[in-house]
């Protein structure tokens, strides 16, 4: 073990424990972590990879002031005084934070206490908005919080596993494995894949089921009324722990079995064989991911799912539950610390006075933001109309990642000041920024995260910062002190910060709110140092080594009850006859993100060397494109250009093109370009699987 550090993977939500060493030649070898409850020891091909993206070519390596290098002391009073001066000219509204699900929870913590309780806003959003905001909604509406019920365990624990817009082999590869290996151990245990795609995920199903795009929500509705005909509702559950049952079985009535075939275009037999499943197998675990959250419905297809759960109370029991299926590193941590517009911090909530009074109290802030603040696509409308006056982006790239990216570039370009930090100089949204703030990489920085099941796991740095670069959670707490909230901000280490954000999830919470690591209030740096992953809760006076809520009720509405939420199916079909194809994009197994880390490993890249959309051998032939030409697709936002993969996999009449490529690795591979700024109404996450384009030989 010497020389070896215990640390988490920084790419998907499975959140795997990795030991890193450093060679005698400056070389980083990984490999999995045996203790780690989330991974056994096990790493996918992104996270053995992980030595070969963390060398210095392209890294920022000091602060830049117009492109030109600046001393700390320079480039932070700058930033202060800018955003200090936009308040007090123009409103706390005027000014922003753009932050990620890249971010450890310390730097989380920091900038949503400035933005919040100093600044007095709460536009502070993040990438993770594109990620998995339709299931907090969900979750808040049905539970009263937005709690992750169960627990990796419970999908080797199940009878009946249903992914329901997820390709879990390449998105979340070791829960896959885990998955694969229990479906081999027992192969009585049925997988049912939905999923318009017939991915790699689909080939270790019983039942693959390729709905048309976005009709998930007319399965769900149906599968609920099928549940209640058939007498499968576990009514003592229902009556002790929910309420709004009676409302959403009427507005349940009025989706057939009929109307469930036409909608999701699915073969009678196979709708009838999913629906006896889950019927008549009491461990169903339902993971859900993009393809469920990514919707302009997302929010009420989280729900749709839930409500199935909570009738027949298969939720927190082992092997049982509905399972929202994170996709960056800590996107959970960032919903801990209220890291979206619309939360406070440690899952209180914004709308609440009461909650707004604690945490201002907590923080002894002069203010506390009243009202949510703008969601990601909200925000840099904002900025393109002139609102936002002062803009920090930290920690992601979202000329290549956001909807509608031409605009969102030509947005950043026209905002009167822009801060960047990142640790590469010339991201495509970094050569935007007036200033450029280096900020430590993996293996550099220090803190925590939080993977899907709850589980928190330290991040340890084993590699010296590279020039002069700092930690996230350092460069917001300098300018907060420049902004003159030095006592607020005084924090001289993770720990510091870690410590705060355990004793304020403990603060004045008597078993109210379910995010409480009141445990760790208090704690030491040196028990931090040695912090093993632990899932959450842990209370003060102690908790369970495994953690799964509401089997026995306890949901944290007022009145301790769970809300069916009543859902009818809306028209998801967006195409003409100027678009007539339906563009889904996502993610491939080697790639993260918009490629700044991956893109630099020659092994990762030799998986799919160019961006490309998949389509069908009958599409291909009527607009006119072999394998491996070139097909140009276009929407009323823009265009990109991307390589024919032909294959039977996709269904006639719809492409998938991966989200990775960006500028620098493809001319015209940045297929956000062509996404709409199309959101789900109540949380705000783009609609990025089901798109109209056109598309043409090229
Ligand atoms: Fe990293 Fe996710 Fe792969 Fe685990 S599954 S090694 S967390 S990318």
């Amino acid at each position: 073990m010497e020389n070896e550090v215990k640390t988490t993977c920084p790419y998907c939500g499975v959140g795997c424990g990795v030991i890193a060493k450093v060679g005698d030649d400056g070389t980083v070898s990984v490999k999995g972590d045996p203790d780690h409850p989330s991974n056994y020891g096990r790493l996918c091909s992104k996270g053995s990879a992980l030595g070969e993206t963390v060398d210095l070519d392209g890294r920022l390596l000091h602060p830049e002031i117009r492109g030109t290098r600046a001393a700390w002391d320079e480039a932070l009073d700058l930033v202060a005084r800018t955003f200090s001066a936009a308040i007090a000219e123009h409103g706390p509204d005027s000014v922003a934070f753009y932050v990620s699900g890249q971010l450890l929870t310390e730097d989380y913590y920091v900038a949503n206490k400035l933005m919040k309780g100093f600044i007095g806003s709460a536009n502070i959003d993040t990438n993770s908005r594109l990620c998995m905001s339709s299931s907090v909604a969900g979750h808040r509406r049905a539970f009263g919080a937005d709690t992750v019920p169960g627990t990796y365990e419970d999908l080797e624990l199940a009878d009946l596993v249903i992914l329901t817009g997820s390709n879990l082999a390449w998105c979340h590869p070791v829960l896959y494995q885990r998955l694969a290996a229990a479906k081999a151990k027992r192969p009585g245990m049925k997988i049912v894949v939905i999923d318009p795609r017939r991915t790699m995920t689909a080939d270790l199903a019983d039942l693959h089921l390729a709905i048309r795009p976005d009709t998930d929500v007319a399965l769900f509705v149906g599968l609920f009324s099928h549940l209640v005909l058939n007498n499968a509702i576990d009514q003592n559950y229902v009556a002790a722990h929910t309420s709004g049952f009676a409302e959403a079985f009427v507005a349940s009535s009025s989706v057939s079995f009929a109307d469930v075939l036409e909608q999701t275009g699915l073969p009678a037999m196979q709708l009838r064989e999913f629906y006896r499943l889950f019927t008549t197998t009491e461990k169903v675990v339902t993971c859900y991911s993009q393809g469920v959250n990514q919707s302009s419905s997302g929010t009420d297809k989280v729900n749709v799912i839930l409500n199935c759960h909570l009738a027949t109370g298969r939720i927190g029991r082992p092997g049982m539950g509905p399972f929202s299926l994170t996709g960056q590193p800590n996107a959970m941590g960032g919903r801990e610390v209220g890291g979206l517009a619309n939360m406070l911090a440690a899952h209180m909530a914004i709308e609440s006075a009461e909650d707004r009074d604690r945490v201002q109290r907590f923080w002894q802030s002069p203010r506390i933001a009243e009202r949510p603040g703008l969601k990601a696509v909200d925000l840099f409308q904002a900025v393109a109309d002139g609102r936002i006056k002062a803009l920090w982006i930290m920690a992601t790239n979202p000329v290549v990642s956001m909807p509608d990216a031409d605009a969102v570039a030509a947005a950043i370009k026209a905002c009167p000041f822009v801060v960047v930090s990142d640790i590469l100089k010339t991201t495509d949204t970094a050569r935007h920024a007036h200033i450029l703030l280096p900020s430590l990489g993996w293996g550099e920085k220090s803190g925590t995260v939080t993977n899907s099941e709850r589980r928190i796991s330290r991040q340890r740095s084993f590699l010296d910062a590279p020039g002069e670069a700092r930690a996230d959670w350092w460069q917001l707490a300098e300018v907060g002190r420049r902004m003159g909230f030095a006592a607020a901000f005084d924090y001289e280490a993770p720990a510091e910060v870690f410590e705060e954000h355990a004793a304020l999830s403990a603060f004045e919470n008597e078993g109210g709110r379910d995010f409480d690591i009141g445990a760790y209030a208090g704690l030491t740096r040196q028990t931090y140092d040695t912090l093993a992953p632990f899932q959450w809760p842990q209370p003060a006076e102690g908790g369970k080594a495994e953690t799964r809520f509401f089997a026995d009720g306890g949901f944290y509405h007022a009145d301790g009850k769970a809300r069916f939420v009543a859902v009818e199916p809306t028209l998801s079909d967006r195409t003409s006859t100027a678009y007539p194809f339906t563009l889904n994009t996502g993610r491939i197994r080697d790639q993260w993100h918009t490629m700044t880390r991956t893109g630099k490993s020659a092994r990762l890249s030799s998986h799919i060397a160019e961006p490309f959309a998949e389509l069908h051998p009958r599409d291909a032939m009527e607009i006119g494109v072999g394998n491996a030409g070139l097909v140009e697709i276009e929407s009323p936002q823009g265009k990109a250009v991307v390589r024919a993969l032909i294959t039977d996999r996709q269904a006639r009449g719809s492409l998938f093109v991966p989200m990775h490529w960006n500028d620098q690795f493809a001319a015209a591979g940045r297929i956000d370009a062509v996404v709409p700024p199309v959101t789900d109404r109540i949380s705000g996450q783009p609609a990025s699987k089901n798109v109209a384009v056109a598309a043409r030989k090229f």
